[in-house]
Parts: C-alpha cells; structure tokens; sequence
C-alpha cells in the first residue's frame, strides 16, 4: 500500500501532544509545534563548556574537568517542551524519538572528523535492566546515522549505579561519579595511547590512535558525568574528548 494512503488510514500523530502529523513530517514522533517549543542553548557562551555567559573571571563550571574534554555543546534548554521530549526518550520505549532529538544535536557541534567515535553514555547495570534500554545509546545511534560515524557501545561501562544527582550541589555530584566508570575494552587499540601492531582494524574501536571521541548522553546538569566518563577514557589513552548532549538544566544557583 502506498505510503500516502496508509497515511490517511492511519494517521501518525505526534507522541507528546497527540496532534496529528502533517503529511510531510510522518516520518517524526514529534510534531513541529512541539519542536518548536525547544529553547535552544546560543553564544556567547563559554568555548568549553558551552554554558551561557556572563562570567566573571574564568568559568567555573569547567575549571575541575580533566584537560582531555576539550568542548561540550548542548542542543536546548531543558524547560517545558524538552523535558517531555527527555522524559519521553528515556521512558517512553521508542527509538525512533531519538531521531527527533539527534536532529537538533546534530546541529551544535560541526560534524566531527571521520576518524572520530561516539560513546554514549552508559547507564548502570540495573537501571539499564529495568528500562531495557540505554537512551544515550539511541541518540549516539541516531547521531552516528547522521554523521556517518561508528558508535562504541562496548568501550565503558559503570562501575555502580550512582545515586540520583538530581538534589546534589555540583560538588557533590563529582563526588557521587568519581570513579563511576571504566574502559572495559582494553583492546580497543589505545593502549598506551598508540595502536598496538598487532590489533586488526576489526577489532580496534579506533580507526587511529588520535581518534577523537565523541560522548553523548541526553542531558547536562553540570557536567560531572561527562567529566568522570573522559576522565577514564584519558586513562585509556584517548587524547580529544568533545560531547554533546540533548538538553541543559538551568544550573541551581548553589553560591
Ligand atoms: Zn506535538
Ligand atoms: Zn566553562
């Protein structure tokens, strides 16, 4: 059956406010009203962290992170729509939302280098048993379609679940992650920083020792998860560490 008649026997409608898709967007689970409430994160901001000025003096969001993350962007606010749009990705059990939200992430960093990798963000062992599902995988997947880049899933894994950071003063959320992840693949061929010999590019995650990789997760707060999860890739070997996540939370004000 052609596709514009199964349109109009079973409309696609949008998965947050349930309007119906126009014709040309069936291929969305977000409707372009809903998109549209997207606030998106714009300069001037800080070039490493990617946090809105003004500062006074260096930025201090960034100044503990680990030399190798280099540069963090965020697509959207995460205030009204985006937060739906978040929940939705992370428990409403679609996939194909994370195309949704991929667009505009696609949009914030230039597309990385072709040698480059994503790595999601992983979720603990149990979290990710009970949803059945990483999100932060989906938008690396939906990412790496856009960017034609590989997405390593098999390169860190979580040590412990961590504790919710949502109620936690950005220093204590470093103390909550330190130590939170580790490089399970030690034959990823960054070993020592350099590729070994005899690694065959097959079972090399990384095209070059320089790679660049890329972390992707669906929301910054402060940045401590990304900071730990580049921390344990320098330990690795990696050299550049850029990420790029769906939505920024309005940092609580803990002066
Ligand atoms: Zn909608
Ligand atoms: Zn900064």
């Amino acid at each position: 059956m052609p596709d514009a008649v199964l349109q109009l026997l079973l409309p696609a409608e949008c998965f947050l406010c349930r309007a119906l898709l126009p014709y040309h967007e069936s291929d969305h689970l977000v409707c372009p009203v809903c998109r549209s409430r997207w606030r998106p994160v714009t300069p001037p901001w800080c070039e490493r962290c990617g946090q809105p000025e003004p500062h006074f003096g260096p930025c201090r969001l960034c100044a503990a992170w680990p030399v190798v993350l280099r540069r963090v962007r965020s697509a959207v606010w995460l205030d009204a729509g985006a937060r739906d749009a978040a929940h939705a990705l992370k428990y409403g059990g679609l996939p194909r939302i994370a195309d949704d939200l991929a667009a505009v992430m696609a949009r914030v960093l230039p597309p990385p280098d072709t040698s480059s990798a994503l790595v999601p963000i992983p979720l603990g062992h149990k979290r990710c048993k009970a949803r059945g599902y990483n999100q932060s995988e989906w938008l690396a997947r939906a990412l790496g379609r856009r960017w034609r880049l590989p997405v390593v899933v098999a390169l860190l894994e979580r040590t412990r679940d961590t504790a919710s950071q949502t109620a936690l003063t950005p220093a204590a959320r470093l103390a909550n992650v330190a130590g939170a992840f580790r490089v399970r693949n030690a034959e990823c061929g960054m070993r020592n920083g350099r590729a070994s010999s005899r690694d065959s590019p097959v079972h090399s995650a990384f095209r070059t020792p320089h790679s660049a990789l890329v972390l992707v997760d669906d929301v910054f707060t402060t940045g401590a998860t990304l900071a730990e999860a580049a921390r344990a890739l320098a330990t690795a070997g990696a050299q550049a560490v850029s990420a790029v996540t769906f939505g920024r939370a309005v940092v609580p004000d803990f002066t």
